[in-house]
């Protein structure tokens, strides 16, 4: 069930236009994964799944070299005949951490999407929010998208991977990029943890910051390229949920990742032009693109087509899958530019939001 004051609580709680400021203070252990925990595979179904289990984080590293067909404990891109982009078999896990069983769930969930993509989930049980995280790796630095909504050793958990990225890769040190899909607190709250840290590089929140960094004279319109080295990029400005909103899409994977401005939720649109505006921007972009996926930062769709979750729910049962793909941007795209007005329109697998 929704109720109408949700908007104007989440508007509070997600931190409004001004970034929320962070004490910079964490709760809990520090983000030290151990190497105890449990090893299960399948060599039937060429799937071989690791779980490392340990506190406050999980690392769950999937490889698959075809569709599941033995343990149903992957999922796998679609992958076009006619794309030819190898790294659409990037994998998602079977279980994100939910909020359920708050005695035995790390606070930041981690997984290896691919070779040199990760993907961090903030547990429920320290937001409501639950926040995904998106780091990727080039040759010379690693791009880490959002930060999540505070509570979580973020810094440690993602110092550690980029020094296990390094160590694996010829041990030099390798800098780090804190960027943000967009300014609100629930992404941004643990970019003050990075401060002075050793070889990291902080984007900043809001438009003008993005807009420095990245070069972008002409927003929202320009669209820029970013070198991680050997893996390029583009940086797509997104205005409409947030005024310094951006979508990042990635070639390398054929993953966009559209933050807040598209995921299985509810999609609060603060401008309703701007993001009708920035929505098909971003799909003329991708028109001559592969996309293998949709990746956004939230997920507040149940499995049942159309049902969400209560705001600010504590855990998220029979959650829906993180990943949309080019099919639903394509809907938004349709549903918001045929409104006549902004209203709220449920969809299977999204809620169009205005405010
Ligand atoms: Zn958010």
């Amino acid at each position: 069930m929704r109720t109408l004051w949700t908007p104007l609580l989440c508007v509070l709680a997600c931190g409004g236009e001004e970034p929320a400021a962070s004490d910079g203070t964490t709760t809990g252990t520090t983000g030290t994964t151990t190497t105890s925990g449990t090893t299960a595979s399948t060599t039937e179904g060429a799937t071989t799944t690791t779980t490392t289990t340990a506190e406050p984080v999980t690392t769950t590293s999937t490889t698959s070299t075809s569709d599941d067909s033995s343990t149903g404990s992957t999922t796998s891109a679609t992958t076009s005949a006619t794309t030819g982009v190898q790294e659409c078999a990037g994998e998602l896990p079977a279980h994100w951490i939910d909020g359920i069983d708050c005695g035995s769930e790390p606070q930041v969930q981690v997984h290896q999407y691919s070779a040199d993509t990760w993907i961090l989930r903030q547990s429920l049980c320290t937001s409501f929010e639950g926040p995904f995280m998106m780091l990727l790796f080039g040759s010379e630095r690693a791009l880490l998208l959002d930060t999540g909504d505070g509570n979580i050793p973020i810094d440690d958990i993602v110092h550690g991977l980029v020094d296990d990225w390094s160590q694996a890769h010829g041990g030099a040190p390798i800098e780090l990029v804190v960027g943000n899909t967009h300014a609100h607190g629930d992404h941004v709250a643990g970019n003050d943890l990075f401060v002075g840290d050793a070889d990291t590089s902080i984007v900043g929140i809001g438009e003008a910051a993005v807009r420095q960094f990245f070069g972008i004279d002409a927003w929202p319109e320009q669209i820029v390229q970013y070198d991680l080295g050997g893996r390029v990029l583009d940086i797509v400005p997104l205005p409409g949920h947030e005024k310094a909103h951006i979508a990042v899409y990635d070639p390398a994977t054929g993953v966009v990742f559209t933050g807040d401005t598209l995921y299985p939720g509810r999609l609060y649109i603060a401008d309703f032009p701007a993001y009708v505006a920035s929505i098909g921007r971003l799909v003329d972009h991708l028109a001559d693109k592969e996309v293998c996926r949709v990746l956004g930062a939230h997920i507040e769709m149940t499995n049942t087509p159309g049902e969400d979750f209560e705001f600010m729910q504590a855990s998220h049962p029979d959650e829906h899958p993180l990943e949309l793909d080019m099919a639903h941007l394509l809907e938004l795209r349709d549903a918001v530019e045929a409104m006549q007005e902004p209203v709220i329109e449920v969809h299977d697998d999204f809620i169009v939001y205005p405010l």
